[in-house]
């Protein structure tokens, strides 16, 4: 797949998709390194580039009751993480419209 990722971050730190080194995310737009993924460690980012957002869906987790979307790489399609459309807990809130990207599943570009 040759298809060209069209956003370029300008960091000194980004993570890209270990699977196609495509551009996913700022180092310094992290929340939080205290997530658990799939795949293990996850963290929560401010933002993200380059995703495909999946269907959102209700999931139950530790943390209670979430609507979130997958997200995938949009060059290689490979699945990255989630991202949180609604949180139904109050103290959760904080996470609505974020990202959590999986720690197994990225790579450092720079
Ligand atoms: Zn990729």
């Amino acid at each position: 797949m040759g298809l060209a990722y069209n956003t370029y971050l300008n960091s000194s730190k980004i993570y890209g998709c270990k699977n196609c080194k495509a551009h996913l995310a700022n180092h310094d737009d992290i929340i939080s390194r205290n997530f658990r993924g799939q795949h293990g460690k996850a963290y929560l980012f401010n933002m993200v580039v380059n995703v495909v957002e999946g269907e959102a869906c209700e999931r139950n987790m530790t943390t209670g009751r979430h609507l979130v979307r997958d997200i995938a790489c949009r060059q290689c399609g490979e699945n990255v993480g989630w991202k949180y459309d609604k949180a139904f807990e109050q103290s959760e809130k904080y996470k609505e419209g974020k990202f959590i990207l999986e720690a197994e599943m990225l790579c450092n570009v720079l």
